[in-house]
């Protein structure tokens, strides 16, 4: 691997904190198809690697494939990283996740954290068994991220396939693709050039939550609405006493008829009710006013999330709820989206 390697001649050895949680990028092949091994995978740190200033400290923090990781999980972890962040042994922290729940355990840690040092997550598409593996290449690559003391000012961040993105914009976009990780709408926010990092613009958008003990265990609902689909699901969700409810809505924010009056009976039973789009890039809004339209659902109640995913507001509203935040502070701090 060509390296500049004059940059690094005077530079300190910078601590890094490598917390493993599972993945792709520790497993190997068993009998009938990938199974994850103990902890970080053995070959993953061999050869060049862990580049030359750096000193790696291995914390394994779990070691399942990340559909098992929960809300609680995430929690956890955040805490985790809490700690490791204000020890002060640390110039930066690298988290290893499976992709398939990435993005949300590093929004969580987002929003959650106070970025005193850079908290950069990475992930492998390809394991060991596989012809042209990512995983080296990606952790060389977020171990570079994190041992600059410049990333910290974007926030979380998520290093793939060369490229940094932010942990509020990013999303697997593609089931087995190495360049799976992208921001549709942003962009990622630089690059890794072999040893270099190379941070193009700085995001002006970043939501955190309120000051408080993080709580990650009210049940919160997601319907995604499909053509004469979603009413039942609302209702359902309103009957158990969800304290929250995310709908992905058509574009803008819209539903069809059934749909808004299963909303204003979930939001009239004290339901928190927050609106995305299952529009993959932009902002809802309440521009049309027809029945079921955006300005009927805001008028019924629910809230206007602006611009981000489901699966993420749902976290979102899951910590807010957690709080004990009211659906008037939530929708203060949706605004701004
Ligand atoms: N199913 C795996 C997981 O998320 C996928 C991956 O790591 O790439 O654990």
């Amino acid at each position: 691997m060509a390296s500049d390697m004059s940059d690094h001649i005077e530079s300190p050895v910078k601590e890094i904190a490598l917390v493993s949680t599972g993945g792709t990028i520790e497993m190997m092949t068993g009998r009938r198809g990938l199974v994850i091994t103990d902890g970080i995978n053995q070959y993953l740190l061999d050869g060049d690697v862990i580049p030359a200033n750096i000193n790696v400290t291995k914390i394994e923090f779990s070691s399942v494939p990340s559909p098992h990781i929960t809300p609680a999980r995430m929690r956890e972890l955040c805490l985790r990283l809490e700690e490791l962040a204000a020890c002060g042994k640390y110039d930066g922290i690298v988290v290893t996740h499976g992709t398939d729940t990435l993005e949300e355990s590093a929004f969580l840690a987002d929003i959650y954290l106070n970025e005193q040092v850079p908290v950069v997550f990475t992930a492998a598409m390809r394991s060991y068994a596989e012809m042209g593996v990512d995983g080296p290449r990606n952790l060389r690559g977020a171990l570079l991220v994190a041992a600059n003391p410049e990333v910290h000012k974007l926030g979380v961040t998520v290093v793939l396939n060369d490229e940094i993105h932010a942990a509020g914009r990013v999303t697997k976009t593609y089931t087995s693709n190495v360049s799976s990780f992208a921001s549709p709408g942003y962009g990622p926010l630089g690059f890794v050039d072999q040893d270099r990092i190379l941070l193009q613009r700085m995001p002006l958008w970043r939501l955190h939550l309120p000051p408080g003990e993080l709580i990650m265990n009210r049940r919160i609902g997601l319907v995604r609405i499909a053509s004469g689909f979603g009413a039942r699901e609302i209702r359902f969700s309103a009957d158990c006493e969800d304290p929250g409810l995310v709908i992905e809505a058509f574009g803008r924010g819209n539903v069809p008829v059934d749909v808004a009056l299963a909303i204003e009976y979930a939001v009239n039973k004290g339901t928190i009710v927050c609106v995305s789009s299952r529009c993959y890039i932009g902002r809802v809004l309440g521009v049309y006013n027809y029945s079921g339209g955006g300005v009927d659902l805001e008028q019924k109640g629910a809230i206007f999330a602006g611009d981000i995913q489901g699966h993420k507001l749902r976290l979102l509203l899951m910590a807010c709820v957690g709080m004990k935040c009211d659906s008037q502070e939530i929708r203060e701090l949706l605004k701004g989206l």
